[in-house]
C-alpha cells in the first residue's frame, strides 16, 4: 500500500487529482502539500475529501502539510505547483518562472523522498519534467510527465466520435511536445484492431479539424471555465494506478529519451513508455518518415528551450553562491 503526495494541492488540478487518486485501491495515504500559509485551505480540502469517502467506500488516509519534510516516505509525488501564463508572458517566460519553482522543490524532493517517483504536471510539462529530473538527482525512469497522455486521449475520443465506435475500439498516440508541435501517429492508430489508414472511410476523416480540436482543447476549456481539471485529474490518476498496480501498460508520457525514436534523444518529451512499479521506460519505436520529421522538429523546439532554461538557471546559481 502506497503513499501519494500532491505538491500544489491547493490548486484546481491538484485538488481533483487528490479525489481521483483516492479511489485507487493501492493507495493507503494521500498527502496534500501546500505552501506555508495555506494550512486552513489544505485542512478544508482534506475534510471535503474525507466527506466523499463514506459515499464511495474509500478507505485511504488523508493528511495535509506545509512542511516539505513530510513528503518523506512518498511512493509517488504528483507535482502540480506552478503559475499559469499571464497575458504579457511568453511560453519561455513561464518556463523560466516555473523552472525556478520546480528546480527548488526537486532538489528537496531528491533528498527527502529518494524512493519517490515524480509525476510532473506543471506546464510547460516536457521542460519541467527535465528540470525535475536534473535537479532531483533521480534516475530517468523515476521522473516523468503527463506529456501527451491527455492529448492522446482527446484524439482517441475524437476518432471514436468520427467513426461512431466505442472509444475502447480506438488505439492511438500523440507524441512530441504537449503543445503546438505535437505529432499524431496515424501509423500507430487502429480501430477495432485494423490500421486506420486501411479503412476506406479514413480518406473522409477531417484530420486537420480533429487535430485543431485536440491542440486547442485545453485553451478552449480554460477560456470557458478557467482551467482544465477533470481531464488532467483522471489522466494523472491513470498514471499513478499504472505504476502502483505494476500494470505494464504502454502510455504516452513525457520521459527522457536517449535514442528510442529513430536515434533522436537527449530530451524529455511525449513518447510511448512501459509503466510499472519499477518506473517508466520509453519503448523503442519505428514510425513513418513524415512522422519522424515532425517529431524531430518537436524535439528540437523542446530541447532548445530546455537548454536555454538550464543555462539561465545555472547563471542564477552563480549569482547566488
Ligand atoms: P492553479 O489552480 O493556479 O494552482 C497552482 C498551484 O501551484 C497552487 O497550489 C499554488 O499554490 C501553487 N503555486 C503557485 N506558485 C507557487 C510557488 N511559487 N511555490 C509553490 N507553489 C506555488 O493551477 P492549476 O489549474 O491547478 O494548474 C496547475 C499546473 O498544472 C499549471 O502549470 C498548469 O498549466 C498545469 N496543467 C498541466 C496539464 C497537462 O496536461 N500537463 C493539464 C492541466 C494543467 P497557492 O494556492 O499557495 O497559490
Amino acid at each position: 500500500m502506497a503513499k501519494v503526495a500532491i505538491v500544489g494541492a491547493t490548486g484546481r488540478v491538484g485538488q481533483y487529482a487528490a479525489l481521483s487518486i483516492s479511489r485507487i485501491p493501492y493507495v493507503r495515504e494521500i498527502q496534500l502539500y501546500g505552501r506555508p500559509g495555506s494550512e486552513p485551505f489544505l485542512e478544508g480540502v482534506a475534510r471535503d475529501l474525507i466527506d466523499s469517502f463514506a459515499a464511495t467506500g474509500t478507505d485511504s488516509l488523508v493528511s495535509w502539510s506545509s512542511d516539505i519534510a513530510d513528503l518523506k516516505g512518498s511512493d509517488v509525488i504528483v507535482f502540480t505547483a506552478g503559475v499559469p501564463r499571464r497575458p504579457e508572458q511568453s511560453r519561455n517566460d513561464l518556463a523560466l518562472e516555473n523552472a525556478r519553482i520546480v528546480s527548488d522543490f526537486a532538489v528537496k524532493i531528491g533528498n527527502i523522498a529518494p524512493e519517490a517517483f515524480i509525476l510532473m504536471v506543471t506546464n510547460p510539462v516536457d521542460i519541467m519534467t527535465h528540470v525535475a529530473l536534473r535537479y532531483s538527482g533521480k534516475k530517468p525512469n523515476e521522473v516523468f510527465g503527463l506529456g501527451t497522455h491527455l492529448d492522446s486521449m482527446r484524439l482517441k475520443a475524437a476518432i471514436a466520435s468520427s467513426f461512431k465506435v466505442h472509444v475502447s475500439e480506438v488505439h492511438t498516440r500523440i507524441i512530441g511536445e504537449h503543445g503546438d508541435s505535437m505529432v499524431p501517429l496515424w501509423s500507430a492508430t487502429t480501430i477495432g484492431g485494423i490500421q486506420i489508414t486501411n479503412l476506406p472511410s479514413f480518406t473522409r476523416v477531417p484530420i486537420e479539424e480533429i487535430m485543431h480540436h485536440v491542440k486547442s482543447s485545453g485553451q478552449q476549456i480554460i477560456a470557458s471555465k478557467g482551467s482544465t481539471v477533470w481531464g488532467p485529474g483522471e489522466a494523472i490518476a491513470t498514471l499513478v494506478r499504472t505504476i502502483l498496480g505494476n500494470e505494464n501498460r504502454i502510455l504516452t508520457v513525457s520521459a527522457f529519451i536517449k535514442a528510442e525514436v529513430h536515434n533522436i534523444g537527449d530530451v524529455c518529451i511525449g513518447v510511448p513508455a512501459r509503466i510499472n512499479r519499477k518506473g517508466v521506460y520509453p519503448v523503442p519505436i519505428r514510425i513513418e518518415p513524415p512522422e519522424v520529421r515532425s517529431f524531430q522538429q518537436s524535439v528540437e523546439k523542446i530541447r532548445n528551450i530546455t537548454q536555454e532554461i538550464f543555462s539561465i538557471l545555472q547563471d542564477g546559481e552563480k549569482d547566488f553562491p
